[in-house]
């Protein structure tokens, strides 16, 4: 077993440098800056590494489309040709609107060594979602298929100005001046690109988080953050020269991004892109024939296992497969618990959102998992709890203490601002702290623990109740496959507890189950907090990445408005 690059969690937390630990990285040549693309590729393509595979997709008929760091360079080198042949400007928006297919990953890399903003869009928004964040953006150039440009762009080009060019990554011929053929222009410029000075701090990546209500925020990143996608790639996901990476996320989301084309690619190991969603099956299927060694994936995927236990150890050879790590929704302990056993690897939770840009908090191989725990903040990074009372912040010292999960601002990947939005922006903050607007409190041993979105809480009888509590004290019993729950107004103790159950197969959605049900809850957790109404449902609404929507639970069982839905999944 190869050991853990990062030995001794609390000597480095204590030592740790970002500067000093980014010198691993180059920088461009001739000190000319900091870019996200030469530390992903061109790096690489000119080193001993330069025949690894980079990027291998996996497409829908299981084929294999692979790019070496050598190819990478060359491909993506051409994409920013052809955007400086067809006028664009260092600093415009670049955007795409595809499945995870290569042309994907060579246009984001491709729009980074150009210094354009890369903003990836998820193929499966209707119309208007692609209209805000395409309008919000100024997008100048879109990169898509006919099929989407026929059923979800053509319609909106009248109201977007802005929008200079639209390339079609399946036409041979340009259809007109401004809706061309990818693969014409490719094929017209050099292979060859000299990236031009990059400041660490000009803008890189574009990010649309969906606000609660209203329009969608886009984060603005920049290139800086690279020191992020790095370090977490080293000491989070512990990569080691000849790592075959998963990350199952979709570029459309911020971890498919930074983790699904940029940190594996500077860490110099072989990522895997499947073209195909879920199945349970394909996805064993692929850990196996491709050896993968770590694997990046979402709570919701690893509940989704749980229920087809498909005894993946004992079916499927995964003895490559060194560490599972968590992102983007608490990770129940039973999963936890489950998928060491199933997988016969550990299973690491880790904490961050579209505005860190990059994992802030996490479990290490190397360090205790406490199941259910977030872990402990990456070295550089320091994270605390506190009260916030209008412009006042107080860190709080005591440990046990639940408050709002503060981080320090200072950190190369944390985001510059909500494009157009600076006041919303700046509210995030106060003084040196930015607010995550999640709550959490942390143990005597210096461990996370998550809580709830401070919207998601649940004041009830003068106790506050994080959502997550419950929820994963009902995934203990038995027959429950996933629960959310919510706050419903009721005049004599504030807020009542209700839980959303989906039982697992072969249960019964019957009077006697929730009575059951409710007094496992009551015993477990006592009567002011165990849930006093439970619905048995079919789903829960989720997010395309996988988020329980609560708030929408919220607000269909009060008949309020349900305020941005463009992320809601909706088979
Ligand atoms: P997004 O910006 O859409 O990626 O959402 C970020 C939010 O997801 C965080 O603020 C948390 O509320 C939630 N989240 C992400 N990772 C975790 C985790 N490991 N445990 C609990 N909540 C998480």
């Amino acid at each position: 077993m190869l050991s853990p690059n990062l030995n001794d969690y609390d000597a480095l937390y204590s030592s740790f440098n970002w500067e000093e630990e980014s010198k691993l990285l180059e920088g461009l040549p001739g000190g000319k800056g900091l870019n996200i693309a030469h530390e992903a590729v061109d790096r690489h393509a000119n080193s001993h590494l330069k025949d690894t595979v980079a990027i291998r997709v996996i497409r829908k008929n299981k084929m294999l489309d692979d790019y070496t760091y050598s190819s990478l360079k060359t491909e993506t080198s051409k994409f920013a040709n052809v955007l400086s042949s067809l006028g664009i400007q260092k600093g415009e928006g670049v955007f795409t609107l595809l499945g995870r297919v290569p042309e994907l990953y060579i246009s984001a890399l491709g729009a980074l060594k150009y210094q354009a903003v890369f903003c990836p869009l998820f193929s499966v928004f209707g119309p208007e979602p692609v209209f805000q964040r395409l309008s919000k953006g100024e997008a100048k150039v879109l990169v898509t298929t006919k099929a989407f440009f026929e059923n979800k762009i053509k319609q909106l080009l009248d109201r977007l100005p802005s929008l200079k060019l639209v390339l079609l990554v399946d036409i041979n011929e340009d259809i007109s001046e401004k809706i061309l053929s990818y693969s014409k222009w490719m094929e017209q410029v050099s292979g060859k690109f000299q990236i031009s000075p990059t400041a660490a701090e000009d803008p890189a990546l574009l990010h649309f988080t969906s606000g609660t209500t209203g329009m969608p925020k886009g984060a603005l990143h920049v290139h800086k953050a690279v020191y992020t996608h790095y370090v977490t790639g080293k000491y989070v996901l512990d990569f080691h020269e000849g790592d075959v990476f998963w990350c199952t996320a979709d570029p459309g989301w911020v971890t498919g991004t930074s983790y699904g084309i940029i940190a594996p690619l500077v860490n110099g190991v072989t990522s895997i892109v499947d073209e195909e969603e879920f199945d349970a099956m394909r996805w064993y299927g692929l850990l196996e024939s491709q050896k993968i060694s770590v694997w990046y994936t979402a709570p919701t995927a690893i509940r989704r296992l749980m229920r087809v236990d498909l005894n993946p150890k004992e079916t499927y050879n995964l003895k490559n497969l060194r560490l599972v790590l968590s992102v983007g929704e608490p990770l129940h302990a039973e999963a936890v618990v489950w998928g060491q056993k199933a997988f016969g690897a550990p299973v690491l939770d880790n904490w961050w959102q579209t505005e860190t840009g990059g994992i802030m908090i996490a479990n290490y191989r190397s360090l205790k998992v406490k199941p259910g725990s977030m872990g402990k903040p990456l070295p550089g990074v320091a994270a605390g709890i506190a009260d916030v009372e209008g412009d006042k912040i107080k860190i709080i010292s005591s440990p046990e203490v639940q408050g709002h999960l503060v981080l320090r601002k200072d950190l190369p990947s944390m985001f510059r601002t909500y494009l157009h939005e600076e006041a919303r922006y700046q509210k995030c903050f106060r003084g040196e702290w930015y607010l995550t607007g999640d709550l959490a409190k942390i143990d005597a041993d210096g461990y996370f623990w998550f809580v709830g979105r401070a919207d998601d809480i649940i004041k009830t009888s003068g106790h506050m109740v994080g959502p997550f509590e419950v929820e994963s004290t009902l995934m203990k019993h038995p027959a429950v496959a996933e629960a959310a729950v919510i706050g419903k107004p009721e005049p004599s103790i504030g807020e009542l507890v209700k839980a959303f159950v989906v039982l697992k197969d072969g249960y019964e959605d019957s009077n006697d189950m929730k009575m059951e049900i409710t007094g496992f809850a009551r015993k477990e957790m006592g009567p002011a907090v165990a849930p006093k109404e439970i619905e048995f449902v079919e789903n829960l609404p989720k997010t395309r990445s996988g988020k329980i929507l609560r708030r929408l639970l919220k607000a269909r069982e009060l008949g309020l408005p349900e305020g941005d839905l463009s992320t809601l999944e909706t088979n």
